[in-house]
């Protein structure tokens, strides 16, 4: 899908109750903060681990959002932010990279994410115009900025350890996009995951392999987090990583079904309605299913090896 907007535009539907904890600071552990971003200003969550010496800031969200969270980094330690994770190169993680750099911090992701900015960002690279451009026409804090990409690659784990604390950067497979970053901290058992999870209707599939992201969570899983930080939507628990995962075990294995019972694109397309209705009557996964099951299920049957939905 090449459509370059819908990475976000998608994202910006939630329940009211979680509107209560949106742009606030939460203190998960001492020294490990989250805030979890507006998604109205398509927005991504947030969070930072202080260090001895240094804080490091999980995500560079889109500029505006990078703008609404430094100060209250700076309210919570004054130490210097000195890296900056994007967990993948989708906009509204990494777009905000110059706010952060132009405060000092050094940019960091997998090398797998870098190579997908190379490919999205074909203006930044010399070519025609990418991703950003397409961002900018629609958002100012964008059109006002410069891409930054990160200059601190890792292919598989990345280790800062200053002897009090420890955060390990992984690259556990490809999920949300074949880039994906975790961070985790394995003596508070915290896990940040991007994208890869979301808690809620945020899941945007245009760039993911989702056979693959179902192993990727298993990955994930086996950390053994206490508390998960999705890309988008609510702070959690465990349980978080397991009703991502189930909700797309459910939506394959339903499609998987109309493939097997030799049903057409149309047929499979207008099928969607009941099957997003059986998918909310399951109480764990409910929340994960949008408000129009398309752009989803029409990715995850092309995978399957069925065609694109007619439109
Ligand atoms: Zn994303």
């Amino acid at each position: 899908m090449k459509t370059p907007l819908l990475w976000f535009a998608v994202l910006a539907s939630f329940a009211p109750a979680a509107l209560a904890q949106i742009d606030t600071v939460q203190t998960i552990a001492p020294g490990v903060y989250f805030h979890q971003g507006d998604l109205r200003r398509g927005h991504s969550n947030n969070g930072w681990i202080v260090f001895a010496d240094y804080v490091l800031v999980v995500e560079a969200n889109f500029p505006s959002g990078a703008k609404v969270v430094l100060p209250k980094i700076r309210e919570t330690s004054d130490k210097p932010v000195r890296f900056a994770f994007n967990t993948h190169h989708h906009g509204d993680h990494a777009y905000g990279g110059k706010v952060f750099a132009d405060a000092g911090a050094t940019l960091v992701a997998t090398e797998s994410a870098l190579e997908e900015m190379k490919k999205a960002e074909t203006g930044f690279y010399g070519g025609a115009p990418g991703r950003w451009e397409g961002a900018a026409k629609n958002r100012p804090d964008v059109a006002e900025s410069k891409l930054k990409p990160p200059s601190l690659v890792f292919p598989r784990e990345l280790v800062f350890d200053d002897g009090q604390r420890r955060v390990e950067l992984k690259w556990l497979g490809i999920a949300h996009t074949k880039g994906d970053g975790f961070v985790w901290l394995p003596k508070e058992k915290i896990l940040f995951t991007g994208d890869a999870c979301v808690n809620g209707p945020h899941n945007y599939m245009g760039d993911a392999t989702v056979s693959e992201w179902i192993k990727t969570l298993d990955a994930a899983r086996k950390l053994g987090a206490q508390t998960v930080v999705p890309g988008h939507g609510p702070i959690g628990g465990p349980e978080v990583l397991v009703d991502q995962q189930q909700y797309f075990v459910e939506l394959t294995r339903r499609l998987q079904a109309l493939i097997a019972a030799k049903k057409s694109p149309a047929d499979v397309k207008a099928a969607l309605p009941a099957l997003a209705t059986e998918l909310k009557a399951i109480a764990n996964i409910a929340r994960f299913v949008p408000a129009s099951l398309l752009n989803q299920a029409e990715k995850i049957h092309v995978e399957l090896g069925g065609a694109a939905f007619p439109r």
